[in-house]
């Protein structure tokens, strides 16, 4: 479900025609549907209301500040996985008991602020960061929580950049290592051992590696219960698959439905930690047509957006629909929709169907809520693009459209050059 819908024609995103935007704002230009996002939220809200899960959105997906405010007013907690995330939380004031904190790679000065800022807790990926964390927390005279990232050995049948569930991935601890660490735990004096976090990679579209990753954790707490380690948290990671194309992904309900029966198992406090699922389908790219190209293979339809503002079909070969912003009759025919960037790599569509277009059409790339303006650059030298939200009839600039001096604000020519 999302709020981007035609009417006599156009596109529009809640009650406001998006031509509108395009034309008022320019191009390229981001536009996310601040319903979409709220029910997207609720809809996991509510499939787990029995048990009533702390939903740490994946700040990643997209960091904007409105968006996660947005969330964090509803209840949401925040999963970060960088300093300069937890500053992002901070600033939306999402309580530091609703703050969770994954990455392989944690720095000292990362671990020091979050510890001072008491999080809920580290999802801790290594010995070694175990090792540090409790280090640091000496240092500072804190016991910290800790929940031992596991990695569950499943695979997620997902694009192999985006899996993180299996062990030749850098993600997480095995099971047997992490068995020793938590029946040492007293080892670690300033440490409190509390949780079990997996995540097996991004858009998941099967229900079954959830299950057998969840079936494999429950086991796995029951072995730790036996050994009397007991723990207050599970964290099933995020994950969830949404539509691009033809995806057939579980519901929220459906999810809950299938992976409640074992989670109530545990007892423990459960936390989510979905990012696509919430933001995914509620934004889309605006592009303007810049010229039409023909060549003796191709049509190009070259526009005003490149691989810096959307990299995911660089980076995944992913699918994006890709929508005019006004219907007109015409005939279909087939084209690559490229960028203007110099690289092969940057283009939106290749060989798709799509109406005749001309000069100066606008065209919506969808499904570019996650992972979308979060992954963008200034590559070429390309300013970021404006982002919007739309609520009801009323739309508000979220982030402002970068100008050439963002470029070179912060770069300096060494006197020598002058
Ligand atoms: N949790 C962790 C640890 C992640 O690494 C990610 C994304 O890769 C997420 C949650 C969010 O994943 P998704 O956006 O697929 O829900």
């Amino acid at each position: 479900m999302h709020e981007f819908r035609y009417k006599r024609n156009y596109l529009y995103c809640e009650d406001l025609k998006v031509i509108d935007l395009a034309r008022k704002f320019g191009t390229p230009l981001y536009v996310y549907s601040y319903k979409t996002i709220l029910d997207h939220f609720l809809k996991l809200k509510v499939a787990f209301r029995e048990i009533n899960p702390l939903i740490c959105y994946s700040v990643k997906a997209n960091s904007n500040l409105a968006i996660l405010r947005l969330l964090v007013k509803e209840g949401a907690g925040l999963d970060i996985v960088s300093g300069g995330e937890l500053y992002r939380a901070i600033k939306v004031s999402c309580p530091s008991e609703r703050i969770v904190y994954a990455s392989v790679g944690k720095t000292d000065k990362e671990i020091e602020d979050a510890i001072r800022r008491r999080i809920l807790f580290f999802n801790v990926e290594s010995l070694s960061e175990l090792e540090s964390v409790n280090r640091i927390s000496k240092k500072l005279n804190r016991i910290t929580n800790v929940a031992i990232r596991i990695n569950p050995a499943v695979e997620p049948k997902t694009h192999r950049f985006i899996t993180t569930g299996s062990l030749s991935n850098k993600f997480g601890i095995d099971f047997q290592s992490a068995f020793k660490i938590l029946k040492l735990r007293k080892r670690f004096k300033y440490l409190n051992l509390c949780g079990l976090h997996i995540h097996i990679g991004s858009q998941i579209t099967e229900i079954t590696p959830y299950i057998s990753a969840i079936a494999k954790i429950v086991n796995f707490i029951r072995k730790l219960k036996k050994e009397r380690v007991s723990l207050e948290y599970l964290n099933i990671g995020g994950g969830l698959g949404i539509v691009y194309d033809k995806e057939t992904p579980q519901t929220a309900q459906e999810f809950a439905e299938r992976v409640l029966p074992l989670l109530k198992k545990t007892e423990l406090k459960i936390i989510l930690e979905p990012g696509r699922f919430i933001v995914g389908n509620a934004g889309i790219l605006i592009t303007q047509v810049l010229y039409i190209k023909s060549t003796s293979k191709k049509k190009f339809i070259i526009v005003d957006s490149g691989m810096n503002d959307l990299i995911r079909p660089a980076l995944y070969g992913a699918y994006h629909k890709i929508l005019p912003l006004h219907i007109t009759p015409t005939a279909v025919q087939k084209v690559d929709v490229v960028g203007p960037i110099c690289e092969s790599a940057d283009f939106f569509a290749k060989d798709r169907s799509m109406p005749k277009l001309k000069q100066n059409d606008f065209l919506a790339i969808m499904s570019a809520g996650a992972y979308a303006f979060s992954m963008s650059s200034n590559y070429n030298s390309r300013p970021r693009a404006l982002e919007l939200l739309v609520k009801g009839d009323k739309v508000y600039i979220i982030r402002e459209r970068e100008n050439y001096n963002d470029l070179i604000d912060r770069e300096v020519i060494p006197d020598f050059l002058k």
